[in-house]
């Protein structure tokens, strides 16, 4: 993940519990594709919250980042097949 974009936009940004401009977005943990994103003050620690960076399928509960590079994939490797098989 890009810091420099997160700096950017949180350099105004101040922390309700200590005041301080050290906002920052941080991984927590990634699954797949998809990243568990924290926003956090960096000098007194205190979490604003997490949430994650693609939705989740209602029905299957898996990322929908993941299901669109696996389906994504699937085509690439079908398309070569059909090139292969064309010469
Ligand atoms: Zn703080």
């Amino acid at each position: 993940m890009d810091q420099d974009m997160w700096s950017s936009l949180l350099k105004n940004v101040t922390c309700s519990e200590c005041s301080s401009n050290s906002m920052q977005v941080i991984t927590k943990s990634s699954f797949g594709l998809s990243n568990n994103l924290e926003l956090t003050c960096g000098a007194c620690g205190h979490s604003y919250g997490s949430t994650f960076s693609s939705n989740r399928s209602s029905l299957s509960k898996k990322f929908d980042v993941n299901n669109k590079f696996v389906r994504v994939f699937c085509r690439l490797v079908e398309g070569m097949l059909l090139l292969r098989h064309s010469r």
